[in-house]
């Protein structure tokens, strides 16, 4: 339950030059797909348009094999943890976590069994009962990668969801977002511009330059054989 194909999917914010150009792309279900690339190559963007967020201006965009171009975000069951983390600034920590499961079946003795699990995941069982603003930015960011566990949804979205946090931390997360999205089968697209995360993470790893694909392949596979001078550099390959 988390297919996702685009065919030929484009984007031009207002009468502007596109920002995604002709993007051709299929993620398996239960896959782990990383999407690098510089600032401003379209990644957020691209993100955005699987979760609904953003107006797909060309192509279509396939979930489960089905058209959903114009499917509005809550139907299509799937859980993203944003650049920036929009946490709720009135609500506190638990309450955040929590947030999107008060709309959903889900009995009051599940949501906290999902909530301790990620909360023990997350390092956070000190902070429930505070507000965002009395957290670092670090905490925030783990709060946020928490109320996307709690959601279990099929297909997870994750926009650098590591940028905040520090080497150590940073480390023990990718072992912990890898771990939990093998033991739940989640499709996976995950945006970094971190190299290491890639390498490390990645089933599969596009590249994107400028709105155009590079290269899509296994993180070995761009290792050895960079299409181009651009993924060899990104990629940090001898060639
Ligand atoms: P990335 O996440 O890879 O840094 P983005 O998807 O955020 O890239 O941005 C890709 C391009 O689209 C950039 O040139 C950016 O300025 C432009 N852009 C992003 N959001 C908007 C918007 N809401 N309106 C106009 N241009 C935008
Ligand atoms: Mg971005």
């Amino acid at each position: 339950m988390g297919h996702v194909e685009l065919v030929d999917l484009s984007k031009s914010y207002d009468k502007q030059k596109s920002v995604l150009d002709g993007i051709n792309l299929t993620i398996e279900e239960g896959e782990f797909f990383v999407l690098v690339g510089p600032s401003g190559s379209g990644k957020s963007t691209l993100l955005r348009m699987i979760a609904g967020l953003e107006e797909i201006t060309g192509g279509t965009l396939k979930i489960n094999n089905e058209t959903v171009n114009h499917l509005p975000p809550k139907d299509r069951n799937l859980s993203m943890v944003f650049q920036n983390y929009a946490l709720y600034p009135h609500l506190n920590v638990e309450q955040n976590i929590l947030f999107g499961l008060r709309a959903k079946k889900v009995s009051k003795q599940e949501q906290q069994e999902r909530l301790m699990e990620a909360v023990e995941m997350m390092g956070l069982g000190e902070y429930l009962k505070r507000k965002p603003r009395e957290l670092s930015g670090g905490q925030r960011q783990r709060v946020a990668l928490a109320r996307s566990i709690v959601s279990q949804a099929p297909l997870c979205l994750m926009d650098e969801p590591l940028s905040n946090l520090d080497a150590k931390l940073r480390a023990h997360m990718r072992i912990e977002i890898r771990r939990l999205q093998k033991r739940l089968g989640l499709t996976m697209v995950y945006v970094t511009h971190d190299q290491v995360e890639a390498m490390t993470m990645g089933d599969r790893i596009m590249v994107l330059n400028d709105g155009k694909i590079q290269q899509v392949g296994k993180p070995i596979h761009l290792y050895n054989e960079p299409a181009n001078l651009f993924v060899a550099s990104f990629i940090g390959s001898p060639k």
